[in-house]
Parts: C-alpha cells; structure tokens; sequence
C-alpha cells in the first residue's frame, strides 16, 4: 500500500518507517499540513495516518476538513497524543475515518493495513460494484 503519515515528532515517523516496511507499504511523510495537502492531491494514495497536534499554521483536524473538502476520499486514519473525551468525535466529525491514541500501537496499526487493504473492484457502466 502506499501510505502517507502526515507528523511532526520524527520518533513516531521512524517507527511507522519500519512497520511499514517490514509490511512492504510505501511511506511518505510530511511534517507541515499545509505543504501535505499541496503534494497528497497530485499523489496516488491509498491510506493516510494523521498526527493532530501538528507543528506549523494547521492542525491535523483541519488537514483533514480541507482535504475533505478538495473532495479527497482516501481514508484517513487520526492519531492524537492526548486522548480526551470527545476526541474520537471531533475527528470522525472532520472527516476521519478511523482514530489511535497513541503511543503508537503496533497491532493497531497492522490491522488498520489490513481493514484499508484496497480491494480489487471493477465497475459497471451503471455505476454498480461488481
Ligand atoms: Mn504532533
């Protein structure tokens, strides 16, 4: 899979590094929001990891909404560092799909791979998966 973790502390991205390679998934990171939204429009992706407390103008939360509102569809997975209550909420509400407190758990990330595995769908001319 080709896999974009957007993240600002450089200990989380190189343990996501190795999960993922260890997997063989590809990784691209980005450490600013702003800049991630430019290039991931242009990207071919197929799961993104999106750190919250992000470094820099944006939030991961907002990362998401504007993507969200380019029309990106791509799933997009929340970690956050400081689980609150409403947490999981306000992250779905912004338009994730999934959401991890971290630290980062390792069997938690390898079976959100497997859940957003891309399936190998074609479609009809009606619109109909098949
Ligand atoms: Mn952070």
């Amino acid at each position: 899979m080709i896999v974009v973790y957007i993240e600002d502390n450089e200990t989380n991205v190189e343990l996501m590094r190795r999960i993922l390679s260890a997997g063989g998934h590809e990784l691209h990171h980005f450490s600013n929001g702003l800049v991630a939204i430019e290039k991931m429009v242009d990207m071919k992706v197929d799961l993104v990891f999106m750190d919250i407390q992000l470094n820099g103008s944006i939030s991961g939360l907002e990362v998401t909404r504007r993507l969200r509102a380019l029309g990106y569809t791509v799933p997009i997975i929340a970690l956050t560092a400081y689980a609150m209550v409403g947490d999981r909420e306000r992250c779905i509400e912004a338009g994730c799909d999934d959401y991890l407190s971290k630290p980062i758990s390792i069997p938690l990330i390898l079976s959100l791979l497997d859940k957003y595995q891309p399936q190998i769908t074609s479609v009809k001319d009606n619109g109909e998966w098949i």
